[in-house]
């Protein structure tokens, strides 16, 4: 039975923006990690087992800017740069509270030493 054990506020990670998100226990050694931006609509979901999870890549180039544009390239690469910046930034930020509280939760429960 799926159970929301926590909830606050997050960053989005696709806009940045101020986001609901909440930890919903799947099983007793199951998290799933939600954020719901009312911003953008993202709705973001990542799953945590007993094994902290492996952090570090920063997946931020999974979308390019359209081509035939008639913005300069150097324009384009000027705002992209900015936007993987911005994306990494609340990535970090977001997987670091993510870290602490998915643990925080575990250990409190005394599932994960
Ligand atoms: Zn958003």
């Amino acid at each position: 039975m799926e159970s929301v054990i926590e909830r606050g506020l997050a960053r989005c990670p696709r806009c940045v923006a101020v986001a609901d998100y909440y930890f919903v226990e799947l099983s007793p050694n199951l998290l799933r990690y939600e954020v719901n931006c009312r911003t953008c609509g993202e709705a973001y979901r990542e799953e945590h087992g007993p094994v902290p999870p492996n952090f570090g890549a920063v997946a931020a180039v999974d979308e390019w800017l359209p081509e035939a544009s008639v913005v300069p390239v150097r324009e384009r690469m000027q705002a992209w740069v900015g936007s993987a910046r911005l994306r990494a930034n609340a990535a970090t930020w977001r997987s670091i509270k993510l870290t602490q509280s998915a643990l925080l939760l575990l250990q409190r429960r005394g599932r994960y030493q």
